[in-house]
């Protein structure tokens, strides 16, 4: 099932290439509209900033797991 698999290569990302900085894209958007966080401290839960508004929040990194659709490169690494 290609949505299984999908859900499986989630989380070899997430052990293996989530890095404080890195932008995510989960299933809900926050309620301010805004669809991107910004990792700010990783764990055993992950602390997400919402760009948006700023909010903070913290997600046990198996249930990050489980919402997150999507990891952007992180803003200015070029720089
Ligand atoms: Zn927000």
């Amino acid at each position: 099932m290609a949505y299984a698999s999908n859900l499986s290569a989630m989380h070899r990302l997430l052990h293996t290439t989530l890095k404080l900085g890195d932008r995510v894209r989960l299933r809900k958007p926050h309620p301010c509209g805004a669809q991107e966080w910004e990792v700010v401290r990783l764990g055993t839960d992950v602390k997400l900033k919402c760009v948006g508004c700023g909010h903070l929040v913290v997600i046990p990194r198996s249930k990050l797991t489980g919402s997150l659709r999507e990891i952007l490169p992180p803003e200015g690494r070029s720089e």
